[in-house]
């Protein structure tokens, strides 16, 4: 080894030590009598000491050669520091140099190599192993490590199976356009990447693997957001002979596990809540419930009074932003400027504040007297000092426009700490979603999930009220994964097939092999799938999940560091029976 210790881990119980270090030169200070080398490796910063008169010559000229990010090994001994740095964990000490060995030099970087760079976004992508240097990144990369390892503890003592599925496949439609691969020995035929493993790992419950997991990449072509990334990881997993509360159970089990391992937090018992439920309340899928603001339905109070906006509204709904019965004019001006923000989309906002003395103030006190925004309070619980806030028009687009609006307020009141952890289970997910641009329904999860058994007799007359045994892990108002029990009976799932607007050949040319399966003693199975990226930033408390992948690519999907997706050379395009149209 080129070094005895790490940069990290020499303390005051080390003074006297003769040690050899190995890393790179974070800072230098030359103080003319006195040099300071800051030496950086994966485990922390040593200070290395250099002093004229008493310090080696020829080792002083050698470290006034030196540069930043220069990689050398450093010899000497552990001593006392005068001044002691008492912000790192080895402030105490410093190495009296004895010998320097430049290993490499170091051109210097673009960017400050520190917990705060200078460098931007762009930059610090196309120079993505100098980022990676970072201490930030070097966190963040060793919480992913430790959590992949803890989910592999968790479902090897489950009993699980890690089977490793193939990354060249046919097209699985999850709702995502493939990435595809044209193949050179099949001339005019592509492969696909997987979306997911989803029928390779039905495939292995009829095989017998009863439970199976795998931590693995997926590719969906679609466009980039901040917790988007063309390809991602999966922990996925799929088990046999079991209902969906087996699989809650198990992955609830796996979440409670990492919190507590990886984190020291103890998770309660994780609340089911229907995805009727949670858009009723919430507006959303996917609800935060580290706070309440439930919304409040007010048609039957708010109609009929001759209220125009109101009274043409399909709904009209309300939440309750607890103390904020004192914001100003400009403040309440800017509430309506978000609502009313193109993503958004609402018309406007209607407010009333609960004044201390018990009266209200309203922006549609025109309409609605005292005795009339006493109900509405009373409905919604508000009390002197709170401010109702209201939303109206059509039902879905107005529940989604509060949804909106009560995570602002969350986010305004304070109430959506990080550190602060809620799973839930979101369950009873619609089986159908209809397409307003194809005109036709599509599976909300994938075509793979189960109706439930009391509901298949709606699948002809009331497809969209169809629920499916589907459900999402949601965690801080973040989707962190989903699942479904599956369909194991064939003419079942050829009946899915029509429904979703397969005609029987595509349907056989696409999923035959899935449905041939099934005729050879298929269990009954489910299982599901947990974001990995977005589970391990949820875990730092962030929103952006590229810092917590390695090699990531940028917002137009590219990566600026390797420059791809890039032009192939002819040869190679003939090769692949391709033509490229100029
Ligand atoms: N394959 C699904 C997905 O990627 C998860 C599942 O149903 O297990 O979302």
């Amino acid at each position: 080894m080129l070094r005895s210790n790490t940069c990290g881990e020499l303390r005051i119980e080390d003074v006297n030590k003769t040690v050899t270090l190995s890393g790179w030169v974070q800072k230098i200070r030359d103080k003319g009598g006195l040099i300071w080398i800051d030496l950086r490796d994966r485990y922390g910063i040593t200070q290395l000491l250099l002093e004229e008169g008493r310090s080696d010559a020829n080792v002083i000229e050698k470290a006034r050669q030196l540069g930043r990010e220069f990689v050398i090994q450093a010899k000497g001994e552990v001593i006392e520091r005068v001044s002691k740095n008492p912000k790192i964990p080895s402030g105490e000490i410093e190495i009296d140099l004895a010998e320097i060995n430049i290993l490499n030099a170091s051109k210097t970087p673009p960017f400050t190599i520190e917990d705060e760079t200078d460098g931007g976004e762009e930059l610090r992508m196309k120079y993505r192993y100098l980022d990676l240097r970072r201490n930030p990144l070097m966190k963040n990369l060793a919480l992913r490590n430790r959590l992949s390892i803890e989910t592999r503890k968790y479902l090897d003592s489950q009993s699980f199976f890690e089977i490793e599925t193939p990354y060249l496949i046919k097209s699985t439609p999850e709702g995502a356009r493939d990435f595809v691969v044209p193949s050179r020995m099949n001339e005019g035929q592509f492969y696909a990447l997987p979306q997911s493993p989803q029928t390779f790992k039905q495939l292995l419950m009829v095989a017998g693997y009863d439970k199976y997991y795998q931590l693995v990449k997926c590719f969906r072509d679609e466009d980039l957001r901040a917790d988007r990334q063309p390809e991602f990881t999966q922990i996925d997993c799929e088990m046999a002979f079991v209902e969906q509360d087996d699989i809650l159970n198990t992955f609830e089990g796996l979440v409670k596990y990492l919190f507590k391992e990886v984190k020291g937090v103890d998770i309660e018992k994780l609340p089911h809540m229907t995805y009727a439920e949670a858009m009723q309340k919430y507006g959303s899928d996917k609800p935060d419930i580290r706070f309440g603001m439930e919304f409040v339905e007010l048609n039957e109070l708010a109609q009929g009074k001759g209220f125009k906006v109101f009274d043409e509204s399909e709904l009209i709904v309300g939440i309750n932003a607890e103390g904020c019965g004192n914001y100003s004019r400009k403040q309440l001006d800017k509430l309506t400027d978000f609502v009313r923000k193109p993503q958004i989309g609402a018309r406007g906002l209607v407010y009333v504040k609960c004044n201390e003395d018990g009266s209200f103030k309203s922006s549609v006190d025109k309409f609605f007297d005292q005795e009339a925004l006493k109900i509405w309070a009373e409905k919604l619980n508000a009390k002197a000092g709170d401010l109702m806030l209201v939303l109206s028009g059509e039902a879905d687009k107005s529940r989604k426009q509060l949804n909106e609006l009560r995570l602002e307020m969350g986010e305004r009141l304070g109430l959506r700490d990080p550190k602060n952890y809620k799973p839930l289970w979101v369950v009873d997910f619609p089986l159908l979603e209809w397409d307003e641009d194809s005109k036709r329904f599509h599976a909300m999860h994938h075509p793979f999930t189960s109706p439930k058994t009391e509901d298949i007799e709606m699948l002809e007359s009331h497809p969209g009220s169809v629920r499916a045994n589907a459900y999402d892990l949601v965690i801080n108002g973040v989707e962190i994964g989903g699942g479904s029990i599956r369909i194991h009976d064939r003419s079942l799932q050829k009946q899915m097939f029509t429904h979703l607007g397969f005609s029987e050949q595509e349907a056989q040319d696409q999923f035959g092999f899935l449905m041939n399966a099934f005729e050879y003693g298929a269990p009954p199975h489910g299982g599901i799938a947990l974001g990995f990226d977005r589970l391990v930033a949820l875990f730092a408390g962030q929103d952006s999940i590229r810092d917590f992948i390695a090699f990531p690519k940028n917002n137009s999907g590219r990566d600026v560091m390797i420059d791809s997706p890039s032009p192939i050379a002819d040869n190679q395009l003939d090769e692949l029976g391709l033509k490229v149209v100029k």
